[in-house]
């Protein structure tokens, strides 16, 4: 086996395993390093996102929505079933049985793409002028050499100062997608996209589901009407959600105990039987030995890039979530693409204002580009057009008429400057408006483009009319 390499990535989740990928695809020689592993000690390439991020949080969003729906929301159709009961066992397996179908698909697209896979641990052990020398610590420990290196080692979970995770009561993503069985109290810190996911898969599969923020102001990110009413929603829903509190102290005997100031600063305790901490994440250089390089990292743990991803060292390259910018794994992996197409000399695209983001909660949220908060900050004269799910046929046929689409575009030109969708679907819907806008399109352009009748789209149409005030349905 050669032991040079044009480029060596360190890291296959969707950042390191695409870049990998599209590195092979332009004719250089690729090595690609990863140390996850399952728990037979299998390589388990994909990162978080596939281990215990994206793929399984859905599976079991998907599975928990399913047991819900069956439970209450297929009445209304005219279905009834008697002994609704639930296998939370195969539940779990299934979302196991998910994952390891991704991380297979990833070892066949290694070597489909003839990608030298390398199971382990890999760190920098030196460099001279034949390239970098990484050290690959797994069950073999060899020493590869590589011109370029992407280094795509991702984030870990941040904990809360004096609750370390103990896997048992204090939970991580990575616990709260393995609960053996329903806690009756469950207690989640962070109302962020990652609590409110974890939040909605156990309160609809029976938990009493409490989420303290730290924050005043709920899904701060998101357009502030599309917050208020996805706060109205799962409010309904019974996930009660406490904002502006202060954790003072947690503690754990049979069960998880959390003292806190609520938002008026009075003393307030919450008993729970699990607690999944869901307070952000930090990048992930444990290992790395960046210092044997002189790898750069900024004073939050980052690994330090410009624009175009290149760090300060010459052809070392850093993308994903160990890299500034939103921690998303489509981000990820458009600077993966981008990072290996200026390696042999093309252009690499990313942009981050047309990078969506979506929250899998039921309505789903999604959304691209400016709201309306950050364009008045920015004093940018705009105007707008909503449309609710409720005038919606299909949303309509399918029972779910929750939330609406707006479409918000500058005053003069009419370009679309940001779009906001909670409802039905929204993942899904959410990438017409990013085609629209990675073209530059007018709200009238999607305005008078022809929508497929009935679909759930077709608001997004109505949205874009609602801009000129001239919607048909409504
Ligand atoms: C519960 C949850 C749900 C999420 N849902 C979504 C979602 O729906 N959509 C979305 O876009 N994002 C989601 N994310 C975020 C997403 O998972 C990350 O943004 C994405 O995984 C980042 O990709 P990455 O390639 O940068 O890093 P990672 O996926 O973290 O992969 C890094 C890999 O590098 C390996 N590694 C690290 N150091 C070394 C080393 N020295 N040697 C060898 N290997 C090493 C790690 O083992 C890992 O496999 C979610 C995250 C969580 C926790």
């Amino acid at each position: 086996m050669s032991t040079s390499f044009d480029v060596a990535v360190i890291g296959a989740g969707p950042g390191g395993y695409i870049a990998a990928i599209r590195a092979a695809q332009l004719g250089l020689s690729v090595a690609c390093i990863d140390e996850w592993k399952t728990t037979d000690g299998k390589p388990a390439p994909g990162g978080t996102c596939t281990n215990v991020g994206c793929i399984p949080s859905k599976a079991l969003l998907q599975s928990s929505e399913n047991y819900e729906h069956v439970g209450h929301a297929y009445a209304e159709h005219g279905i009834k079933v008697k002994e609704l009961t639930l296998d939370l066992g195969r539940m779990l397996e299934r979302k196991d049985a998910v994952v390891r179908q991704n991380n297979d698909g990833i070892l066949f697209l290694f070597k489909k793409n003839k990608i030298t896979f390398f199971h382990g641990r890999g760190s920098f052990a030196g460099s001279d002028a034949s390239g970098y020398e990484i050290k690959v610590s797994g069950r073999n420990e060899e020493t590869i050499v590589a011109t370029h290196v992407v280094v795509a080692t991702g984030s870990n979970p941040r904990s809360l100062p004096g609750a370390d995770f103990d896997g048992k009561l204090i939970l991580d993503n990575e616990g709260a997608l393995a609960i053996p069985e329903v806690p009756k109290r469950l207690g989640v810190i962070g109302a962020g996209v990652i609590g409110l996911e974890m939040g909605s898969v156990w309160r609809r599969l029976g938990s009493e589901v409490r989420i303290l923020e730290a924050l005043p102001g709920f899904l701060g990110a998101a357009d502030e009407q599309v917050a208020k009413e996805a706060a109205k929603v799962f409010a309904k829903q019974g996930l009660a959600i406490e904002l502006g509190v202060k954790i003072n102290k947690v503690s754990t005997k049979k069960n998880v105990v959390v003292e806190y100031s609520d938002a008026n600063g009075a003393a307030q305790a919450a008993t729970f039987d699990k607690l999944i901490v869901a307070i952000g994440r930090v990048p992930n250089t444990n290992g790395l030995n960046a210092a044997a390089v002189g790898l750069e990292l900024d004073e939050r743990g980052f690994v330090k890039v410009d624009h175009e991803c290149r760090t300060n060292l010459p052809n070392v390259w850093a993308i994903g979530d160990v890299v500034r910018g939103p921690m998303l794994a489509h981000k990820a992996e458009e600077e993966g693409v981008a990072v290996a197409q200026r390696i042999v000399g093309q252009y690499g695209h990313v942009d981050f204002n047309t990078v969506p983001w979506v929250i899998y909660t039921s309505p789903e949220i999604a959304w691209v580009g400016k709201n309306e908060r950050e364009l008045k900050a920015k004093g940018v004269d705009f105007k707008s057009g909503t449309f609710p799910f409720m005038a919606n046929g299909r949303a309509r046929a399918l029972g779910d008429t929750t939330g609406f689409v707006k479409i918000i575009a500058d005053a003069k030109s009419d370009r679309i400057l940001g779009v906001h969708v909670i409802g039905p679907m929204a993942s899904e819907l959410i990438s017409e408006a990013v085609v629209a806008m990675e073209f530059g399109a007018s709200a009238e352009d999607i305005a008078v483009i022809c929508h497929a009748h009935p679909s759930l789209a077709e608001a997004i149409k109505e949205a874009a009319l609602a801009v000129d005030k001239r919607t048909l349905n409504l």
